[in-house]
């Protein structure tokens, strides 16, 4: 174990950041530490090390000690304005120092007057992990005493984690948690996974931090996570300091899980679908084929064919000052420039799909990124300005990522160039065009393109994009392929030569790119284009009827939805009402709850989208691994066992109330049908139905809404005859039903391949659910993973399921899947799996049948 001590600069009164009058410091933007109003003009090293920073103005000093930490003195607030009068530095920047060494001398009148205060942070910058202990109490202190110990600093071995830091007998209660694990997520820690743990890690008051290969990441930092460069295979501790770190690690490996979870979930979709998933995380990367002449051979991005003209948007150089005014002033317009630019990429989210909202969520939390913050305000403090500050910290990282082997890590540079022009924009007090116009049929021609750019451009006119570099899994690929715009990356410089407005054949299909094509070929590849466009509307318009077995056999594909853009992309794909809105991640990511009017707002907008279909709405199933900040539930050892579902409802009445209010206020009434989550018995079951009753009453509806219980656990299963006698109808969740029969985490990365709901004991539980459901002639769905897996279909038609709810983008190869299987041989089969012994013989025998009716693909 491994502690450094720091200790005072000088002699004077020892108090704690929260008593410096600057909210960069006392809101630990920079690091954690103490503060000294000093009595004495002599400044001391607190620590030995090498001096990286001290300004001209010498207002400031930080050492990099022989572990890499950075400790900073800033001596007084807002000193950098007295230019350097009344300092005067005794060492340069680069010189080795041992603690006590003499650093800076100042004049304390002078300081005094033109300062806002004297009071002077020392601090860890950043803290990367580390942990202080031993902090000085408040109260005078000399040059030379101890202030407080770093813990948790990497060692040649990585980490010392495992053992909790003495407690000094009047510290606060601290705790120490730790956790290791292999990381099995295919493309490793890359920037969702990272954003997810970062906002997980944010949640927590605890210090958290991962390490791996022997370096460690502060886990609030996204950019930091990514530098990591962690990949599938690798080791990854998980440490965290504070209050709550038992928690705060919990939620970070849950956090791995839910990513895991993501993963699987994209993966599921995209086996099904066939209509272009927005869903999809990482589109196929083909290798380079052979260039000939007039041919460009690049990397296929996302496929398709076109025709087009060359077009190329200009991209303007934001030029920025390097020396700040003042401080003060560029913090302060730094934080404002980030205020409008949260504002600005919120409201794009809010109308755009899933994919944009993802990644624009990728760019808020590079937005937010302590590393880049914390970066940026060091360098404003050492006089730069607030553009060229945000610049600086934002390239260094962008070093960081360049530096790492992993092409997809590499990839996230141009999000981060994207969140730097934002910001540079809005600093310059412009924003980004929303709109670049271009000529019909155009064929973007770059060296790189930023995701911004894309979403700006005319949709309508865009056939195709091709860039001389890029990558196949950045994000700029991962929207194009949600527009579903052929794509060619890496196609080489000898994309600069092709002419503006020149036609251009783009087959993404082969991964060439034609820059000069004759007549003949450019009729053939248009009539290329027009068939492959008749085949996507004749299978959206097929998704657009009804479904039914070949038999006839009347089976609803509904989809699943989080929000309303995926209500309108659930439409558009054919699917016939909603059967599981997932409420709780309408209002995941705030800080109060949502009032009774914001929910119905929400709830009708997405009825509204719906138009006459049916909406299923579960209440807010909150807990477990799906935390609420304005709810803070006890820390639980075992989360998934814990207050989670309708057992968090009925623990906070109040929030059930508002939100059952709101769903039945929208209208049309008839439509809405709720769904009650995580149910073990039928005494839940009538709880709720018991508030639901009294509000009909007290808003006077006279016609009951109807209401389904979830089958997620093995109890209400076995129970189903029973529950459905209080309920309307079924539904199953097939991922926590999984989880709960064989007790294997759902999101658990060593049994990611055995957690099969294909599992004979799960399709045992889901036959007691249908069999229920068949007996009292009431509907069951499956709203769980398992609905879009081509392989289940029939064994869950089999068993008697006549609904099946799946991501937006499923449907349509889920109908057609429908439309080719007879539900006598689907029973047949679900009959003979019900006997077999592991969900891999289950999946040979489903394979086999859809073998044999020619459904190969
Ligand atoms: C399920 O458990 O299958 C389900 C649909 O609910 P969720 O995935 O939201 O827990
Ligand atoms: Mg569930």
């Amino acid at each position: 174990m491994s502690i450094l001590q720091i200790l005072a600069p000088f002699d004077g009164w020892c108090g704690t950041l929260d008593e410096v009058p600057d909210p960069v410091f006392a809101g630990r933007m920079l690091g954690d530490g103490v503060a000294i109003d000093p009595t004495t003009g002599i400044l001391v090293a607190p620590c030995a090390g090498e001096i990286v920073t001290l300004p001209a103005s010498a207002h400031a000093v930080s050492i990099r000690t022989a572990q890499g930490i950075d400790v900073l003195v800033h001596i007084g607030v807002d000193t950098v304005q007295l230019g350097g009068r009344g300092f005067d530095a005794r060492v340069r920047p680069g010189a080795s120092v041992r603690a006590g060494d003499e650093l800076i001398r100042f004049d304390l009148d002078v300081v005094a007057r033109g300062a806002k205060s004297l009071m002077t942070p020392i601090l860890v910058t950043p803290m990367d992990g580390l942990r202080l202990q031993q902090r000085r109490a408040p109260g005078l202190v000399s040059s030379g005493e101890v202030l407080f110990e770093i813990a948790g600093i990497a060692t040649a071995a990585g980490i010392e984690t495992s053992t909790p830091p003495p407690r000094a007998a009047h510290a606060p209660k601290e705790e120490a948690a730790a956790h290791t694990l292999i990381v099995t997520l295919r493309h490793g820690l890359h920037a969702r996974p990272a954003a997810l743990l970062a906002q997980r890690a944010k949640a927590f008051g605890a210090q958290a931090s991962l390490s791996a290969h022997g370096r460690t990441a502060n886990a609030r930092s996204v950019v930091a996570i990514m530098a990591l460069g962690v990949r599938q295979g690798d080791e990854l501790s998980i440490q965290a300091s504070g209050a709550d770190a038992p928690q705060s690690v919990a939620s970070l490996v849950a956090g791995i899980q839910e990513a895991l979870r993501m993963e699987s979930a994209a993966g599921h979709g995209a086996a099904a679908g066939t209509a272009p998933d927005s869903s999809k995380t990482a589109p196929t990367a083909a290798p380079r084929p052979l260039a000939a002449a007039g041919v460009l051979g690049g990397v296929i991005a996302v496929p398709g064919i076109a025709v087009g003209r060359a077009t190329r948007i200009e991209r303007r150089e934001i030029a920025v000052a390097e020396h700040g005014a003042d401080s003060g002033r560029e913090r302060a317009e730094l934080e404002q420039a980030r205020i409008n630019v949260r504002m600005r990429l919120e409201r794009v989210a809010a109308t755009g799909g899933a994919t944009r909202r993802e990644i624009i969520a990728a760019h808020l939390e590079f937005l937010d990124d302590p590393q880049v913050n914390e970066a940026a305000h060091e360098s404003i403090a050492a006089g730069k300005s607030a553009g060229f500050a945000w610049r600086s910290a934002i390239r260094r990282s962008i070093s960081a990522l360049q530096a790492l082997e992993d092409s997809r890590l590499r990839e996230r540079v141009d999000d981060l160039l994207d969140v730097e022009s934002h910001v540079l924009l809005a600093l310059a007090g412009e924003a980004r065009p929303m709109n670049i116009p271009l000529p019909e049929r155009a064929v973007l021609v770059a060296d790189d393109l930023l995701p911004s750019e894309l979403t700006a451009l005319d949709r309508a006119r865009l056939v195709a994009i091709c860039l001389s570099g890029g990558g196949a899994t950045s994000h700029v690929a991962i929207l194009a392929a949600a527009m579903d715009i052929p794509m060619l990356v890496g196609l080489g410089s000898g994309i600069r030569d092709i002419a503006d407005g020149a036609t251009v054949i783009v087959d993404a299909d082969a991964g060439t790119l034609q820059t000069a094509p004759a007549a003949p070929a450019i009729e053939q590849a248009r009539a290329a284009v027009e068939s492959r466009l008749m085949r996507r509307a004749k299978t959206l318009a097929e998704a657009q009827i009804e479904c039914r077995a070949l038999d006839g056999t009347r089976v609803e594909v509904f989809a699943n939805l989080g929000n309303v853009t995926d209500a309108a992309a659930a439409v558009a794909h054919g699917a016939e009402g909603c059967g599981l809105l997932r409420t709780e991640f309408l209002f995941i990511d705030r800080e109060t709850a949502p009032t009774e009017a914001e929910q119905l707002a929400a709830y009708q907008d997405i009825a509204a989208a719906l138009g006459p279909r049916p909406l299923i709405l579960r209440l807010m199933d909150v807990g477990g691994d799906k935390p609420l900040r304005y709810l803070p539930l006890p820390a639980e050892d075992n989360p998934a066992l814990g207050l989670r579902g309708v057992r968090t409802a009925l623990a906070h009445p109040d929030l059930m109330r508002t939100q059952l209010r709101a769903a039945l206020r929208v209208r049309p009434a008839g439509n809405v049908r709720l769904l009650i989550p995580m149910i073990t018995d039928a005494a839940e079951i009538l709880a709720v139905r018991g508030v639901i009753d009294e509000l009909e009453a007290e808003i006077g509806i006279a016609d009951r809404v109807e209401l389904g219980a979830m089958i997620e656990t093995p109890a209400a299963a076995l129970m189903a005859s029973g529950l459905i006698r209080e309920v309307d109808f079924l539904s199953i969740g097939s991922n926590d039903l999984t989880q709960y029969t064989l007790a294997m985490d759902r999101g658990h990365p060593e049994l990611a391949g055995r957690t099969d709901a294909l599992h004979p004991a799960v399709l045992k539980l889901v036959a007691a659910a249908a069999g229920a459901g068949a007996a009292a002639g009431k509907m069951v769905a499956v709203c769980g993973g398992v609905a879009a897996d081509r392989l289940a279909v029939p064994l869950l038609l089999g068993l008697g399921v006549r609904e099946l709810s799946v991501v937006p983008a499923a449907v349509p190869a889920i109908k057609r899947q429908i439309r080719s299987l007879r539900i006598n041989d689907c029973r047949e089969l679900a009959l003979r799996c019900l006997d077999l012994a592991s969900p891999g013989e289950v999946r040979a025998q489903a394979a086999e049948m859809l073998e044999s009716l020619g459904d190969m693909q």
